[in-house]
């Protein structure tokens, strides 16, 4: 059918896609990827000739030009299957532009959902998912970075920060800083890969865990909401025993 799909490709392990996408990248009469070659190689891994494809490359830095080629597919009643370097497209990742221009000229948009390394992260880190922030990749910048952090730490949701491996003990050590060394927290590393792993801790006990050269390989960072305020016995029985001294002494007079 016409339209522009948006599909969600594997974050590492190769089988991580669906039927749904497979058809889609099968028999789509365009594809828009962010990395040509990496489709191909995902296609010819399951069975989908890449050959004589029309395969073209789209990304944040594409003109309005070739977005607006590929819209003008659509109108003309193709389908374009939009693909990322890896999982969901527009999650931290170029399609929104092309999203929000074909959503303005009424164009159908349909998504074939699946990997997405936040939602994995989530789900295994351990820290609450009723409701969480996906934030990005914070600014590389020291300054930059602190305001961002000051704004996000005390959202009470659960937070996912994508973060280069390099990066990840700066951002540690600020978030140690600005959200406390005892919040929760946990890096999910190579998700889905072979050398996948979790560290969960408080941030002081993760930044320990992290050599000064950073990590390798690909993280999410996910940190636990800000804690509720402990009640604080000594300050609840100051309050009681003022309330009492202010009540009238009518009362006790009269019995
Ligand atoms: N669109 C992708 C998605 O849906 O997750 C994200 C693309 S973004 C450019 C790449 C970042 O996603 C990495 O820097 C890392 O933070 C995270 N990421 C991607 N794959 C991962 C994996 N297998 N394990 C951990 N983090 C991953």
């Amino acid at each position: 059918a016409p339209g522009l799909y948006l599909v969600a490709t594997p974050i590492g392990s190769a089988r991580d896609i669906t039927l749904r996408a497979l058809d889609i990248l099968a028999s789509a009469d365009t594809i828009a990827a962010e990395d040509t070659r990496t489709a191909r190689h995902l296609m010819e891994l399951h069975g989908i000739k890449a050959r004589g494809r029309r395969i073209v490359a789209y990304h944040d830095h594409s003109s309005e030009g070739d977005r607006a080629r590929l819209l003008g597919l659509v109108r003309d009643g193709g389908s374009v299957a939009c693909v990322s370097e890896a999982g969901t497209p527009l999650v931290a990742d170029p399609g929104y532009r092309l999203v929000k221009d074909a959503v303005a000229e009424g164009l159908p948009v349909t998504a074939a959902p699946g990997p997405s390394a936040a939602l994995a992260a989530l789900s295994v880190s351990g820290l609450p998912s009723d409701r969480f922030l996906f934030a990005g990749f914070p600014p590389s910048k020291g300054a930059e970075r602190r305001k961002v952090l000051e704004e996000l730490a005390n959202i009470p949701s659960t937070l996912v920060l994508y973060e280069s491996p390099r990066r990840i003990k700066g951002l540690l050590a600020d978030l140690v800083d600005i959200a406390g060394a005892d919040r929760k927290a946990a890096i999910c590393r190579e998700l889905t890969k072979r050398f996948e792993e979790v560290i969960r801790g408080t941030l002081a006990e993760l930044a320990e865990a992290v050599p000064d050269k950073g990590l390798r390989g690909e993280v999410v960072l996910v940190l636990d909401r800000p804690l509720a305020r402990p009640i604080d016995q000594e300050e609840v029985d100051a309050a009681l025993l003022d309330a009492l001294e202010r009540l009238p002494m009518k009362a006790a007079a009269s019995e």
